[in-house]
């Protein structure tokens, strides 16, 4: 009997995307494959199962298609954390360090209310940069975030330290 597929294998790799010397992790193959992504999605969801999660807050783009998922099973809201200038509500702002310069990420001002129970999603966590962003927007509006999840963590680029610093919880399902 084969061995059955875990969700590392319906993630391909692209090499040189988006530029030169870049392995590229897509998870857009584990997303179209029907069991691929209802097991990414329950194993992610699994370690809340009976913990009090208010809404779950997904980054740009990749963490909306896991967040809204994972809220529909967690019986929760969903709130977006989006790039600078595609909120059209009143905003609060974040810079971060990308490779190369910065940007920004916002969040509605009324996305959170104080005290609120927060998991953080995202498919990937590199540096940690884009995460740590979501996290003090969170945080500002008085979130307390009961834990991040990724599918892929790329352990090399320090990103699970960072956040594990920022006295955060990390679920990941892969390295
Ligand atoms: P970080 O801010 O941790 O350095 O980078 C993580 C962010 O960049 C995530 O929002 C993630 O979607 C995106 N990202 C960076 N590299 C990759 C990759 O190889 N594959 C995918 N799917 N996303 C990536």
């Amino acid at each position: 009997m084969s061995k059955s597929k875990t969700v590392k294998d319906y993630i391909r790799t692209i090499v040189d995307f988006p530029h030169e010397g870049i392995m590229f992790r897509d998870v857009t193959t584990l997303f179209a494959d029907p069991r691929g992504f209802r097991m990414a999605v329950d194993q992610m969801l699994h370690p809340y199962a009976g913990q009090r999660i208010d809404k779950v807050v997904g980054l740009e783009a990749r963490g909306f298609i896991l967040g809204g998922a994972i809220a529909h099973q967690l019986g929760t809201g969903f709130v977006p954390v989006r790039k600078k200038g595609k909120l059209p509500g009143a905003t609060i702002s974040q810079e971060y360090k990308l490779e190369y310069g910065e940007a920004i990420v916002e969040l509605h001002k009324d996305a959170i209310q104080p005290g609120e129970k927060i998991l953080l999603v995202d498919d990937l966590l590199a540096t940690g940069g884009t995460a740590g962003a979501g996290i003090k927007l969170i945080e500002k509006l008085g979130g307390e975030i009961i834990s991040c999840a990724f599918i892929i963590d790329l352990p090399e680029l320090g990103g699970r330290k960072h956040l594990e610093d920022l006295g955060m919880d990390v679920h990941v399902l892969c390295e």
